[in-house]
């Protein structure tokens, strides 16, 4: 996707990207690649790619929920940034915490932000360990290609405060969704929205979910992952 396909697809989206925007998602796509040569990343390899599977897959959230209408969100396993950086990009107001258990994708993270004059919080930390002070704090939790949706609901709904919701962006999920019905109810929460639709170009299949949390958390939740994968495989 060149720059030009991707404005206008943001523009069916309704967003009108600024040039201060566009230029910190230019200087974003070219650090990417060049600490990417050194340092393993992400497996896409030129701009075009990174325009189409990380910057507008990640603002493809905007399907389901308006952020210029949220104060703060945590992205679960953010790797290099996506979804939340690039949300953070193009969505200033937003208080955004990106968490991920990989030292060296946080010292991308860390040299990244300071580049581009961007405030978020950087968290090196696996998200079962980072709950322990942090339950009930955010209003949307979000996370891309992390883990099974019965373990990511397990990991990122006792963050949310109630009535907050938990987006994750996924490929296919019909199974998945089944299988996680047990462990939602087991967190309050239901699937209130499924988000379906195709990647422009690559006509990639995408399913974004929009789940309420509709009560506290019970605290025995998330269970060690350990439990949690064991839980799996019964
Ligand atoms: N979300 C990014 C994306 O879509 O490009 C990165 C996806 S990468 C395949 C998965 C990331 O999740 C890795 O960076 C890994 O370190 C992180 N991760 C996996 N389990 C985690 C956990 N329990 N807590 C924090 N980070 C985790």
């Amino acid at each position: 996707m060149s720059e030009n396909e991707f404005i206008i697809e943001l523009k069916n989206l309704g967003i009108n990207p600024t040039p201060e925007i566009l230029n910190k998602l230019n200087l974003y796509c070219d650090y990417l690649l060049e600490y990417n040569k050194t340092t393993n990343l992400t497996a896409i390899k030129t701009k075009e790619e990174v325009y189409l599977k990380h910057f507008y897959d990640s603002i493809t959230i905007v399907k389901a929920i308006d952020l210029n209408k949220v104060n703060n969100i945590l992205d679960i396993g953010t790797g290099a940034g996506f979804p939340g950086m690039v949300l953070k990009i193009i969505f200033p107001n937003l208080n955004m915490t990106l968490l991920d258990s990989n030292n060296k994708k946080l010292k991308f993270l860390e040299c990244l932000s300071k580049k581009l004059d961007i405030k978020v919080t950087l968290i090196n930390e696996r998200a079962e360990n980072y709950i322990k002070n942090h339950r009930e704090e955010y209003d949307v939790v979000t996370s891309r290609a992390v883990a099974d949706l019965r373990i990511l609901s397990e990991l990122a709904i006792p963050f949310l405060k109630v009535n907050g919701f938990f987006i994750p962006l996924k490929a296919e999920v019909v199974e998945e969704l089944k299988a996680s019905k047990k462990i939602l109810t087991c967190l309050s929460s239901k699937v209130i929205n499924v988000i379906n639709f195709n990647l422009p170009i690559n006509n990639h299949k995408r399913t974004i979910l929009i789940i309420k949390k509709e009560k506290k958390s019970n605290d025995k939740y998330p269970r060690s992952y350990s439990k949690i994968l064991k839980d799996l495989k019964n």
